[in-house]
């Protein structure tokens, strides 16, 4: 949110002629642009005033505090002479005025009408392929240990026009993934506006909202589900995604519209805050846990495959152990990809602090912080060996930040989750930051999953089609009805289990059976067998056995010359492996399904091998009963 309203000012500022400075040790004015939610967030703040205040910053500075943090703290700011214009998320227009005639240093009036519709905010970054588009300011919710609505006031909608426009020109702009934002984005209402669906407000089934509905509500006008669907058809090549959401605003109109939209994220952030259904009375969510599940089953049903995230609160007022512990569980349960966890911290003002006990000391608070985190992590880890040997639609963001390799890139799938992968796709091309690629997921790494690329997809809404169960792509002869691999045999099904740049220079070598059957009965020496490497040892070796051998699988490669082939390959892998890097199944037990799979796949390749090589042998010698294997 702060990204989008500096993005604002950035614009607002820039038409009073101001410029931005290399540095803030430099600049004739510093901005700060401030978050409240949690005391830990205000005491960056204040260290931050002191620096500049002190050895970092430049004598005769204007320092600027900007957002929640003014809007909550306001003239107290000026203590010390730590600030010199202190100004609230409402009053951004008046800035420029305020830095140039120096007449008024505060502003933290809050404005029901403000919306910043009319100004284009300025990216940062000109090279980034994700931007945001505020769509939304303040909360009409009134959960009671928040601060959001005392400080950025009433909730109000941008027109759906502006929003368009804006979308519009970040798509032309070469922007590849929007993301809509506001506090409550799914109750996003534009009463000025014709609807085409003409829906009326829908919460969701069994959700309370706390606070009623006011009169527009009863109106038509744009709903969220509607605008979603607008967006995506103003940038159409582009991912949409939005936060955040509230759980009450989820009636089925917004999950059909996910499901159905092919460039809209597969993903939903669902914030939770406790499990517990006595917590969420007193947090004054407007649901029971119960109800929440049964959202997230519908999600689940409506959304094959659907990422979900969520937030939640550990030791609000009076939580016990047993609400610890169903809190738990839910994260548990749900196996979340994505969580944000936070420690309770008191707000002055908000319901909670004036009417009720915080009393979780704060040793439990962080042990409970703890647990939920580890719950979550373990969740995660499942959800992402479940992503293994799958085909994922990844937009291609730049360089991995650990360093793995020149020729490795990263980028993110529907659900916000990072894989690194090689640049080079198996047609020779590289991919670059803002392209879109059908990645393979070979392995996880902790949060991030290792791949492989390939191909080049058109866009955001240019799905693999994946089956289901096995996550391999298949076509179905029209004519047999038998299933069959579809273009990219040896990646789909053996590359799962390979590393992905051996992965990739074996198919961008043998791209077809044909080219993998050539090249291994041309070859004189074990390691050109293989096909890969001249130089190919142990690891290699095996990756590259595990493409090669799929490509030319008798059981997959119609090419007659498949099993003479195969078997070559078969006895060249032998010569070649050291045997430490030999499957054994209890490997396969360690890692999960994916080496499972790849152990059956060495067993079988070589029992078919030796079963070909032997068939051949005793045809050629014209003897019986003689295995060669
Ligand atoms: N509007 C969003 C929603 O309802 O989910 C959330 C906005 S808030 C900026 C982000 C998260 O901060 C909340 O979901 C909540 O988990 C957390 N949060 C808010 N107030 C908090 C407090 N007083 N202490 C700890 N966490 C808090
Ligand atoms: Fe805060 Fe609740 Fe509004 Fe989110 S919905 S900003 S948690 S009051």
């Amino acid at each position: 949110m702060n990204v989008a309203d500096s993005e604002v000012v950035r614009t607002l500022l820039r038409g009073d002629g101001l410029r931005e400075a290399e540095s803030a040790a430099t600049a004739d004015v510093v901005l700060l642009n401030t978050c409240a939610i949690r005391d830990k967030a205000e005491q960056k703040v204040w260290t931050r005033l002191r620096d500049l205040r002190g050895r970092k910053g430049k004598e005769g500075q204007t320092v600027a505090v900007l957002g929640c943090m003014a809007e909550r703290v306001k003239d107290d700011l000026f203590r010390d002479g730590l600030a010199d214009v202190v100004v609230g998320p409402d009053a951004y227009r008046r800035l420029p005025a305020m830095l140039r005639d120096q007449e008024q240093s505060i502003d933290v009036t809050l404005d029901r009408s403000e919306n910043y519709a009319d100004v284009l905010p300025t990216r940062v970054e000109h090279t980034a392929h994700g931007a945001f588009v505020s769509i939304q300011r303040g909360c009409d919710n009134a959960c009671s240990y928040c601060i959001v609505p005392y400080v950025r006031g009433r909730e109000r909608s941008r027109s759906v026009q502006t929003i368009l426009d804006e979308v519009a020109s970040l798509y032309d702009s070469g922007v590849r993934e929007i993301t809509l934002l506001g506090q409550n984005v799914n109750s996003y209402h534009d009463h000025t506006t014709d609807s085409i669906r003409q829906t009326t407000r829908e919460y969701t089934t069994d959700f309370t909202p706390f606070v009623k509905s006011d009169k527009k509500d009863a109106q038509t006008g744009v709903r969220f589900a509607e605008l979603l669907e607008r967006c995506a058809q103003a940038a159409p090549d582009a991912r949409l995604r939005f936060t955040s959401p509230h759980p009450k605003d989820f009636p089925d109109d917004v999950l059909e519209t996910i499901a159905r939209v092919s460039n809209i994220a597969k993903q939903i952030h669902m914030p939770a805050q406790s499990g517990s259904d006595q917590m969420l009375r007193r947090m004054r969510r407007g649901y029971t846990g119960e109800a929440y599940r049964s959202l997230i089953q519908r999600a689940r049903a409506v959304i094959p495959d659907v990422a979900l995230s969520s937030d939640f609160i550990a030791g609000f007022c009076g939580e016990s152990h047993e609400d610890h512990l169903r809190t738990l569980s839910l994260i548990q349960d749900v196996g979340y990809d994505m969580a944000f966890l936070f420690a309770y911290s008191s707000r002055e003002r908000t319901p909670a602090a004036r009417r009720l006990e915080d009393d979780v000391p704060s040793d439990i608070k962080k042990k409970r912080l703890q647990e939920l985190i580890d719950a979550f992590r373990t969740g995660r880890e499942a959800r992402s060996r479940e992503r293994v040997g799958k085909i994922h639609l990844i937009l291609v963001e730049g360089a991995p930040r650990r360093d793995r390799g020149a020729d490795l890139v990263s980028g993110r799938d529907d659900g916000n989750r990072v894989h690194v992968f090689p640049s080079s796709l198996p047609d020779g091309s590289e991919l670059k930051p803002g392209d879109f690629a059908h990645v393979l997921v070979d392995r996880a790494e902790g949060a991030t999953l290792i791949g492989v690329a390939l191909r080049r997809a058109a866009g955001a809404g240019d799905r693999p089609l994946v089956d289901a169960d096995t996550g391999a792509e298949f076509l179905i002869d029209e004519q047999t009805g038998v299933s069959r691999w579809a273009a990219e045999p040896p990646l789909v099904a053996a590359s799962a289990h390979a590393r992905p740049a051996v992965a990739t220079r074996a198919f961008s070598t043998m791209a077809t059976a044909e080219d993998a059957i050539d090249a291994i009965l041309a070859a004189a020496t074990p390691a050109t067998v293989l096909g890969v490497a001249k130089d190919a040892t142990g690891r290699e070796a095996r990756d590259a056995f595990l493409v090669v051998s799929r490509l030319v699988h008798p059981d997959v490669c119609t090419d007659e010359r498949a099993g003479a082939a195969f078997a070559a390959l078969v006895e060249a892998y032998d010569a070649f492996a050291p045997s430490d890097i030999k499957y054994d199944v209890s490997q396969a037990e360690f890692q999960g399904d994916a080496l499972t799979t790849a152990a059956w796949m060495w067993d079988d390749a070589a029992a078919a091998a030796r079963k070909h090589k032997a068939r051949h042998t005793l045809d050629d010698d014209g003897s019986t009963g003689r295995s060669v294997m």
